[in-house]
């Protein structure tokens, strides 16, 4: 690797700086993605971020790119930005597995829409990214190719259910990632390993080619090393798709430029729900130095107060279980994936290819989404979940008429020990505790890094903000950042 190369891949690369030595021809881009590669061959097998390299691809588009600057041509936004893909999207040239065994090998037919959007952009798409089995987890250690080790502290979990993708971006493995979130599986581990995860707005960014697990829920967000480079890919990868008919119509803002206006005037709420026990005190400080940052920068603070915000957790693993346990019936063992030796009978082969396919928590979730779905059970739970998901959206709606963006912690704690709570489903549920809100809301979201615990750990800061609103919360992030 030449020292131009090496430069770019470990040093918490950028979009800018990634796209101008493309330009200018200092680090072309198939010299880039070649750094990346070593990079990930001598980091990986500690980190286990990437699950496969999609390297004929990505050397293909790199050098599609690296002629397009030869000839001078003007070059596409993220023109040879090497990139990697959570592999709960579907993407050609490598499997998708949704790091399940019952995708084992698994050879999508078609690209995401975001995939797709991306490499138009003229990025080079790396490889496909570990991650919770199904994206159900907050820890990463439900993928049934290992659990992701956190770069910031290898005894860690990197958090989940994109943790691969954060990992990657932190250890210098890419310049920027995709990851998805149905419960703040983009911020969390953005939180515990350092580095900028955004939630855009439900119908912000196009979900086909999403393999699906709360339809209701789900969303693709990005994983960067600064708020531009989130705002750069935001902008890559929104607006409407007709593959996708909950993707909104709704214009997309060149959200780069609007991070140069400043935050001075704007109104930032402060959830007293989201301050209280079992917040971890050096996770407190962390967020009131932002908060005072903020303050600093001519914002103004107000207390607000978001009522229903205890039933946040009960309510989405009672959603989001009832949405995984339909959308998982797919996997039967006929359509994809993987298929049960020598079954006799049809019923025989459906059964053992799920019970040998699927993992515990999966297999959980199914049982837990069967049950509240099941007749005699709907009102009490299903329908009376809907009902509280009602009661939080209106929380943050009618907040909103007050404040521009609230600003709360990602997580609870910073990231914990390998093995802390894997025998414990309900503690790990909780680390989910200030994130699923947003997704319950249809919010956006997002999670900057804010300090450094005693122990040497990340803490994230994160930004909510209105439907919509991801310029204003973009702005805020990048104060908070500018801050540190
Ligand atoms: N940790 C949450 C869960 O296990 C959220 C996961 C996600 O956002 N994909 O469901």
């Amino acid at each position: 690797m030449t020292n131009s190369a090496s430069t770019i891949a470990h040093q918490a690369p950028t979009i800018p700086a990634a796209r101008n030595a493309v330009q200018d021809r200092t680090v072309p881009a198939t010299q880039q993605a070649e750094g990346f590669y070593q990079r990930i061959a001598a980091r990986n097998p500690e980190i286990n971020a990437w699950l496969a390299l999609s390297r004929e691809r990505a050397l293909a588009q790199a050098a599609r790119i690296d002629a397009m600057a030869a000839r001078g041509d003007e070059l596409p936004p993220l023109a040879g930005v090497c990139i990697g893909i959570k592999d709960v999207l579907t993407m050609t040239g490598a499997p998708t597995t949704a790091a399940s065994k019952i995708l084992e090998s698994y050879q999508a037919p078609y690209d995401a829409t975001t995939v797709a959007r991306l490499e138009q952009a003229g990025a080079v798409l790396l490889g496909k990214l570990n991650c919770d089995e199904f994206a159900m987890g907050s820890s990463n250690e439900n993928s049934a190719y290992g659990p992701v080790r956190n770069p910031r502290a290898l005894d860690r979990v990197p958090g989940g259910s994109s943790g691969g993708s954060a990992a990657a971006v932190a250890d210098g493995m890419a310049v920027a990632t995709l990851g998805t979130e149905t419960g703040g599986s983009t911020r969390q581990p953005a939180s515990f390993c350092g580095v900028v995860g955004l939630l855009p707005t439900y119908g912000r960014v196009s979900r086909y080619g999403l393999i699906a697990f709360a339809s209701s829920l789900d969303r693709v967000g990005p994983f960067t090393n600064t708020v531009e480079d989130a705002a750069l890919m935001l902008h890559a990868i929104a607006g409407h798709d007709p593959m996708d008919a909950t993707s909104a119509l709704h214009p997309v803002p060149d959200y780069a430029a609007s991070l140069q206006q400043p935050v001075k005037g704007l109104r930032i709420g402060i959830p007293e729900e989201y301050f209280g026990e079992g917040l971890d005190p050096e996770v407190r400080a962390a967020v009131e130095r932002a908060a005072a940052a903020l303050r600093a920068a001519g914002c103004e603070l107000k207390k607000i107060s978001l009522p229903h915000t205890p039933y946040a957790i009960a309510t989405y693993y009672v959603l989001a279980t009832a949405e995984a346990s339909a959308n998982l019936a797919r996997f039967d063992g006929v359509r994809y994936g993987y298929r049960a030796d020598h079954p006799k009978t049809l019923a025989d082969m459906y059964r053992r290819t799920r019970d040998e396919g699927f993992g515990t928590e999966v297999k959980r979730r199914i049982l837990l989404g069967t049950y509240v779905l099941s007749a005699g059970y709907y009102d009490a739970y299903y329908r009376k979940a809907q009902q509280v998901r009602t009661l939080l959206t209106r929380d943050f709606l009618h907040a909103f008429q007050s404040v521009d963006a609230i600003l709360t912690p990602t997580a609870p704690t910073p990231a914990f020990r390998l093995g802390e709570k894997t025998d414990d489903p309900l503690a790990m549920y909780l680390a989910d505790i200030f994130t699923v809100t947003a997704n319950l809301a249809g919010i956006c979201g997002v999670s900057v890094p804010c300090g450094i615990s005693s122990e040497g750990l990340p803490i994230g800061a994160q930004i909510l903000g209105p439907h919509f609103g991801e310029a204003t919360i973009l702005r805020v992030a990048q104060a908070i950042e500018q801050a540190q």
